[in-house]
C-alpha cells in the first residue's frame, strides 16, 4: 500500500537519505529503528510529503505522491501522522480537537464531525473524556486524542514518529494499547519508536536504518535475536 523506491534526501550538503526502498503491505506493521540522526523522521516526512525527496518514487494507495498533478492535500488525507508532540488546541475539548480536523480537512458538517469524533475517541478508549480540555488530560491521554484526530479522517496508513517518547513511563502503556487496537482493526502502520518490547510483540517487520540507508530488515525475532550486520548488532546491544 506504501511503495517508496530509491528515496534520497539532501539538506544542503547533508545527504540524509541515501537510497531507501520501503514497501509496506496492507495491514502490515513496520517498525523502524536506528541511531539518532539516521533519517527515520525524514523518511516518514517524505512519505506524506512534509518533506520533498530529492529523488525517488513514492506511491501511497496507488497515488503517486511526487507527481505534480497529484492533489497533495487530498492524498495526505490517506496518511495519518502522529508525532512526539500532540499539538492539540488548548482552548478546545478533546471532541472539539478531533471534530475540527473533520470539519476543516474534510468539510464535514458540524453534527457529523462530532459523531465521528466521538467514535474515534471511543476507539482510543477516551469515550468518557470527550468534553475534557487538553490541560485536564494526561500526556498519554492527549496523545490518544492526537491518534483519534488522525484516525477520524480514515487514513489508509498511519505513520507514528516516536509517539511515546515525550511521555512519562507510566503513560506509555495506554498509547501502545491504542496502537495495538488499531493494528487489530487492520490498520497499516509505520512506527518509529524506541519501545522494543512493543516491536517484539506487535511488529511484522523491523527495519534498521543507519546513515540514511536500510542496513537490515526482517521479523522482530530475527533482527533482535540474531542480527546479521555489525551495525545492527551494535545498535541492538546498546538499547537492549
Ligand atoms: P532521531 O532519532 O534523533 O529522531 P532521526 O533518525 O529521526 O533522528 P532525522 O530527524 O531524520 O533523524 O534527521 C536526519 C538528519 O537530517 C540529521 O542530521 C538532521 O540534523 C538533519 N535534518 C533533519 N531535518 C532537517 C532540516 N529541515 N534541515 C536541515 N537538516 C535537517
Ligand atoms: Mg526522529
Amino acid at each position: 500500500i506504501v511503495e517508496a523506491r530509491g528515496i534520497h534526501k539532501h539538506f544542503g550538503h547533508l545527504h540524509v537519505l541515501r537510497g531507501v526502498d520501503l514497501v509496506v503491505a496492507e495491514r502490515e506493521l513496520v517498525f523502524v529503528i536506528g541511531p539518532s540522526g539516521s533519517g527515520k523522521s525524514t523518511l516518514l516526512r517524505c512519505l506524506n510529503r512534509l518533506e520533498e525527496p530529492s529523488a525517488g518514487i513514492i506511491t501511497v494507495d496507488g497515488i503517486d505522491m511526487l507527481d505534480r498533478r497529484t492533489d497533495i492535500n487530498a492524498a495526505r488525507q490517506r496518511i495519518g501522522m502522529v508525532f512526539q508532540s500532540f499539538n492539540l488546541y488548548p482552548h478546545m475539548t478533546a471532541l472539539g480537537n478531533v471534530a475540527l480536523a473533520l470539519r476543516k480537512v474534510q468539510g464535514k458538517p458540524r453534527a457529523e464531525a462530532a459523531e465521528r469524533a466521538r467514535a474515534a475517541l471511543a476507539r482510543v478508549d477516551l469515550g468518557d473524556r470527550a468534553d475534557h480540555y487538553p490541560g485536564q488530560l494526561s500526556g498519554g491521554q492527549q496523545q490518544r486524542v492526537a491518534i483519534a484526530r488522525a484516525i477520524a479522517l480514515e487514513p489508509r496508513v498511519m505513520l507514528f514518529d516516536e509517539p511515546t517518547s515525550a511521555l512519562d513511563p507510566e503513560l506509555v502503556g495506554g498509547v501502545l494499547q491504542a496502537m495495538r487496537e488499531l493494528r487489530k482493526d487492520g490498520m497499516t502502520m509505520v512506527v518509529v519508536s524506541h519501545e522494543m518490547a512493543f516491536a517484539k510483540a506487535a511488529a511484522d517487520r523491523v527495519v534498521f536504518i543507519a546513515d540514511g540507508l536500510i542496513v537490515e530488515q526482517g521479523p522482530p525475532a530475527a533482527i533482535f535475536g540474531s542480527p546479521q550486520h555489525e551495525r545492527t548488532r551494535a545498535f541492538i546491544g546498546q538499547i537492549a
